[in-house]
């Protein structure tokens, strides 16, 4: 398992509601958890690791105390809201100002098949509006003010290029 980069297609994909908590979805989850910290990141969406369910792992802290995993997560309310700077580990080098919510409620379930609702502000909205947004395939650079588009156009077309790159050499290994 590792993040995948843009432009992989599996991060434009929906991924699927999930029907069934599987046993093997605590270790996938353990595994997107140690990526995400070791990326220093905070949260991750399943297709961000090729997996194409509805699960994201999320932990504002980024020190292992807050470590949450998160099935079929809904937002049920949002209100409010903040342009702050925003960034993904599937988007390295590209940060812009993305508009959210202040404010959402979110509805989803854990591992163990019980059912949560959250409310979480700020940061924490953030994040959960950033995960279902990869669920969904959407990522920031669908909703960066056109200046922040801008100024990371030219980092946008390195990772393409990167990526066409590896690609080609997978092919011809
Ligand atoms: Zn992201």
């Amino acid at each position: 398992m590792n993040i995948l980069i843009y432009p992989a297609p599996q991060l434009r994909q929906k991924a699927k509601a999930v029907k069934e908590i599987k046993e093997s979805f605590y270790e996938r989850t353990q595994e997107m958890l140690n990526l995400m910290y070791e990326a220093k990141g905070i949260g991750l969406a399943a297709n961000q690791v090729g997996w194409m369910e509805r699960v994201l792992v999320k932990d504002e802290t980024g020190e292992r105390t807050g470590e949450r995993v998160f099935i079929n997560p809904v937002i049920l309310h949002q209100e409010g809201e903040t342009l702050e700077e925003e960034g993904c580990l599937s988007l390295p080098g590209v940060f812009g100002k993305v508009i959210r919510s202040e404010k959402v409620v979110v509805a989803a379930y854990t591992l163990n098949g019980e059912r949560l609702e959250i409310k979480a502000e700020d940061l924490s909205a953030r994040v959960w509006q950033h995960e279902i947004d990869h669920l969904n395939g959407t990522l920031i650079i669908d909703k960066m003010t056109p200046a922040s588009r801008l100024a990371n156009s030219k980092r946008l077309k390195e990772l393409e290029q990167a990526f066409r790159e590896e690609t080609s050499r997978v092919r011809t290994r």
